[in-house]
Formats: structure tokens, sequence, C-alpha cells
């Protein structure tokens, strides 16, 4: 099969890119990229959003009541009613969802993840009353009568298990959907229970998978590829998050706290190396400044083993970086992981904690630094669109100096992808290359290569 782009043409020869040419052959698309990748993704709780109702962009509780109410008329009486994206300036009335769905349990998942609005119903499911209490690390608001409807953080945990659990189905209907917005490989980034890995198995995959386990669930299996899924890492969490004041900062928050370590530095470092023995790379989460440069203390020491095995460490969202540490990047077996879209909503957090806005988000600086950046959505924290990373890193609206060229976005997402998962064969158009591609009319993708099949959308 030849596809051309008008100034080039390509030969498609079952899974491989057999020829690159100049000129026209075949049919045409605007644009041919390598296979979009998405570097950082959790597939699984994505095909679990998408079973709900998608409240996003909704701002005003009583929007997001109207459209309750009329997906409870279309479900039996009793089940459970999902849905997530909304965010609100301030807290939801009470009473107001129990208006809206009398019958059926109702669970709204804030578009951050970070909370949850629920009716009456979804409560007493969860055996939740004026007397309950919030777990550690979690808070609630609590109506008139004092049961509890708006869950903040880990109050959520109180009420998750009595939803319907997550399935292969979910799996794939994440999978999916990545598939259809013009994806070819996805980077599944260690938050789905053990199983998930079992049924990503007995799939017939719609995307490429680089899978990672979470730390302490890797020891008994080993790295490689199974068909079109390679296991490949062991996550760990250096830190939290910033919206829920988490992240490990050096600067504190306004009420004078300054984050959390999660995983230690002395268990990465520990734990790290045995995975690393084992054939695993590791992929740390590190949000705060203090996370980063931890972090990094701890890379440069397992450096050489990295290097032995001939692995690359990653490091998932370095979405803080002081001056100092720039130069301590430079030089290490490392790929950097980052996530340009959260920049849309975290730029009103940087600026409402004050935190220093040009230690936040430094793609320039990062890119620098000379070690390859694997732009991804982590979904479902955002939903998985190429433009909204290219918006945000294109238009950097903390720092303008940090943005990314629309080019540099694009290589985020194909060769710096497949140089974080340690795929050579993948994010280049060249002969020999894996013919995973992305086909673009109108700056969208309409289409992509997979397999060696053409598939439209
Ligand atoms: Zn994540």
């Amino acid at each position: 099969m030849w596809l051309t782009d008008g100034r080039r043409s390509l030969l498609v020869e079952g899974e491989r890119l057999a020829r690159v040419e100049e000129g026209r052959r075949g049919r045409r698309f605007e644009a041919i990229t390598p296979g979009l990748q998405d570097a950082h993704a959790h597939p699984l709780y994505w095909g679990m959003a998408l079973r709900g109702l998608d409240l996003s962009g909704l701002k005003d509780p009583e929007e997001v009541a109207l459209k309750a109410a009329e997906r409870a008329k279309a479900l039996p009486r009793g089940a459970w009613l999902e849905g997530q994206g909304f965010l609100f300036p301030k807290p939801p009335p009470p009473g107001l969802l129990d208006r809206a769905a009398p019958e059926n349990p109702v669970f709204f998942r804030s578009r951050d993840y970070h909370s949850a609005w629920i009716n009456r119903l979804a409560a007493e499911r969860a055996g939740l009353t004026a007397e309950t209490e919030p777990p550690e690390g979690g808070a609630f608001l609590r109506g008139e009568d004092g049961v509890p409807y708006v869950l903040l953080e880990r109050a959520q945990e109180l009420v998750v298990p009595h939803l319907p659990p997550p399935s292969p189905e979910d799996l794939e209907r994440g999978l999916r959907d990545f598939a259809r917005r013009g994806y070819t490989a996805v980077h599944a980034m260690g938050y789905e229970p053990p199983e998930a890995l079992d049924w990503a198995l007995g799939l017939e995959l719609p995307v490429r998978l680089w899978w990672a386990l979470p730390r302490g669930t890797w020891r008994g299996r080993a790295p490689g590829w199974r068909g079109d899924l390679h296991l490949a890492g062991v996550k760990f969490f250096a830190d939290g998050a910033l919206g829920s004041r988490t992240a490990w900062m050096h600067t504190p928050y306004p009420d004078g706290s300054t984050g959390m370590p999660l995983d230690s530095l002395e268990a990465l470092l520990e734990e790290g190396e045995a995975a690393l023995r084992a054939g695993f790379t590791l992929a740390v989460h590190a949000i705060g400044t203090r996370a980063v440069e931890g972090v990094l203390e701890v890379f440069h020491r397992l450096a050489p083993l990295a290097r032995e095995k001939g692995l690359r460490l990653r490091m998932e969202h370095v979405q803080h970086v002081r001056d100092e540490a720039l130069p301590l990047f430079s030089g290490l077996p490392l790929a950097l992981s980052l996530q340009p879209l959260h920049l849309l909503e975290d730029q009103h957090l940087v600026r409402a904690f004050g935190l220093p806005a040009r230690e936040a988000f430094r793609f320039r600086s990062l890119l620098s630094t000379g070690l390859p950046l694997a732009l991804g959505s982590d979904a479902p924290v955002a939903p998985p669109q190429y433009a909204l990373n290219l918006e945000a890193a294109t238009r950097h609206p903390l720092t303008p100096e940090e943005s990314l060229s629309p080019e540099e976005v694009l290589l985020g997402h194909t060769l710096g992808a497949a140089q974080a998962a340690g795929w050579e064969d993948y994010g280049r158009l060249q002969a020999g290359m894996r013919a995973d591609l992305t086909l673009f009319e109108g700056g969208r993708p309409v289409g992509r290569v997979y397999r060696g099949n053409l598939e439209l959308f």
C-alpha cells in the first residue's frame, strides 16, 4: 500500500515501511506522521470514565443535575449512575442530586479526580451516615442532615468498592477510544489493578501497549514483548499531586505545608535496583521540586546499572523544577514524560498557591537538557487529545519562553515516546521502521495505519 502527503510517498508492506521516496504515489493525506503515542495514560480507568456520563466542561451544578435526571430516566431503578468531568467554582448545594435522581445511586467525579459528588442513595449503598467519619487523607462535605454528599480525596474510596467493578470490557473500551483518536500506542502507567495485565493479554489489542506494573507487584513476572504488549516498567510514586497539595515542594503552599514523599527515596533505590536487575525499567512519578531532585539523586546512583542493562529510566510529570536541578538531568539514561495539557488547569493552582511560575512546566528548559521528551495525557485526568497538548505546549500561559514548537510536540508523541519506551524501530518515517502511522486532514487525525491496515475514522 502506497500513501503520500504530496511531497513524499511511503510503501507499507505488512507491518513495516518498505520504502520512503520523494514524490506522489498512492492515497493522499494532508500529513502522515509516525503513529501517535500517548506516553502516560491509564487506559482501564479511561474506559471506566467513558461508561459514565460525560460532564466535562460543566461548571454549574444545575446543569449537571439536569443531565443526571435525563440519564436516570433511561436507567433501571437502582442502577448506578456514574459520571465525571465537572469542575465547579464552589461546592454544589446539598439535595440537588437527590431530586434529580431519586431512584438511582449517583457517583459523579470531578474533572481532576480529587472529589466526588454523590446523592443520598449512593451514601446509603456505601453505608455513609451522619455518624461516619472520613478516612485519613479524606474529607466530607455534609448535607443538612449530616450525611456526606461531597467526598474529597481518599473519602471517595468509601464508595468506590460499591460501584460496578472494573472489567476487561472497560479496558477494551478505553483502548479503542485511543485508537479512534489516532493513537497507535499507549504507555499504561501502572495504576491498574494487577489483573488488568492479564485482561490486556487476553485482548486483540487496538494499540501497542507499553506496560508498567505498580511497585511491589512485578516479582515473578518477566519483562518483554507478548504480542503487541511490552511488559517493560515498574511504577513508583515519589510524591502526590499539586491540586491536593501533596506534590513535594521546596516552596510551601499557602497553609505552610510542603507536600509529602510517598514511596521513600530509599525504597526507590532498593526496589528500583532489584527491578532493573530483573530487566524492568523504572517509571517514577515526580511532580514537586523536592521529589524531582530526590529522584534525580537516586537515578544518578542507578544510572550505571541502567546503562549496563540497556534500559532508559523514566521520570513521569516532572512538573516543577528549580534552576539548580536542570544541570542534574543531562547525561542520565533517562526520558522525561510530560503532560502539557495539565497546564491548562494547573496554571490557576500555581497562581492561587503563589508558587514560582517560572519553575512550572519547563518544557523548553527540559528539552535543552538533551533528554527525550515523551508527551501524554494522563487520561482519565484529562482526555487523550493531541490537540490539547499542542495548545498547552505551544502557548505556555505562565512562561511563554518555555513553549515548544508544533514540530517538537509531534516529536514528543512519536520519536520521544518511542525512546521512552525503548522502541528503536518506532517513531521515524524510514524504511525498515514499524509502519504504525497517523493520518491527518485539517490538522486533525482522520485515520491510521496499524498492523498493516488502513483505518479511517
Ligand atoms: Zn498517571
